[in-house]
């Protein structure tokens, strides 16, 4: 006589296949020094992705020496740029940290840091800016702070306030004229920390007649850039919501391009720019 098949139940869980699941899981999930530095690098350069247009001059793109790349900020899609490397976006994500931890530390020793991150405009010029914050302390006025965090060696650097007229450090100088001129202030501070050490230096700057004439170049320097942004409206945006697949590369007068080997190695437009090119023509 034939025996009937047995039928196949669920089998009951076991301590021993718990145990062994469980140690399987932990085995799988454990993290590696690979997924970490991984996850770290892309949420770096996934933070400082651009993405879009800028609307307005960026006060900090008018202190770069070269004014096309001002141009270019304002009509480069952001799938033109090249992606920033891993290298600046931390350094970007390091000087934030440091002036959180300044803040806090101000905080701790009862400062007052206020109006931090406050947006700033000037709206005739299309020129927009950030305030870093305002400090003070019990019964003194209120202080306006622009603040960075530098290497050892650029914070040996500054020594003075003629160590702002010289070489990187002209674009923060170029940067507290226009933060001057956008709070309508007369002084303004820079609080310098070296990340290393942690050793602070603080310089006051006074708005004068060099100043003055900054700040106009800065406003005439805005006013070329909003020119060409009009044509670029007018005429390729026309073209793009027609198409919106046609490729433009957008051009900007060869005259406004500072082609140099310092500046456009790492410029996020030199593949649209291509400086050397229009160098040798
Ligand atoms: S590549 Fe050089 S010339 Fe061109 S926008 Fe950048 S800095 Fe200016």
């Amino acid at each position: 006589m034939k025996r009937k098949p047995k039928k196949r139940g669920k089998r009951a869980l076991r301590p021993e296949t718990l145990v062994r699941d469980y140690l399987r899981q932990r085995v799988r999930t454990a993290l590696s020094k690979e997924t970490l530095l991984e996850d770290y690098e892309a949420h770096h350069l996934r933070h400082h992705a651009q993405r879009s247009r800028a609307t307005s001059n960026w006060l900090t793109t008018l202190t770069h020496p070269c004014e096309a790349y001002g141009i270019f900020a304002r009509v480069v899609p952001p799938k033109m740029r090249r992606p920033i490397g891993l290298r600046l976006a931390l350094t970007f994500a390091e000087g934030k940290d440091q002036q959180s931890r300044f803040e806090l530390v101000m905080r701790q020793m009862g400062y007052k840091v206020e109006r931090a991150e406050e947006q700033l405009s000037l709206p005739e010029y299309e020129i927009v800016a950030r305030r870093d914050f305002l400090l003070s302390k019990t019964s003194t006025t209120r202080r306006y702070v622009e603040f960075k965090s530098m290497s050892p060696w650029l914070f040996q650097k500054v020594k003075t306030i003629a160590s702002f007229q010289r070489g990187f450090l002209k674009k923060y100088y170029r940067q507290v004229v226009g933060l001057m001129a956008l709070d309508k202030r007369k002084d303004y501070w820079i609080v310098c920390k070296d990340r290393s050490s942690g050793f602070l230096k603080v310089f006051e700057f006074r708005w004068g007649k060099k100043e003055r004439q900054v700040w106009a170049g800065m406003l005439a320097r805005a006013l070329r850039i909003n020119k060409h942004y009009q044509r670029f409206v007018e005429r390729d945006l026309k073209a793009l919501a027609k198409n919106p697949n046609l490729e433009i590369v957008p051009e900007v007068p060869r005259r406004t391009k500072l082609c140099d080997k310092k500046f456009c190695t790492g410029c996020e437009f030199r593949n649209i720019c291509d400086p050397w090119q229009r160098r040798k023509d």
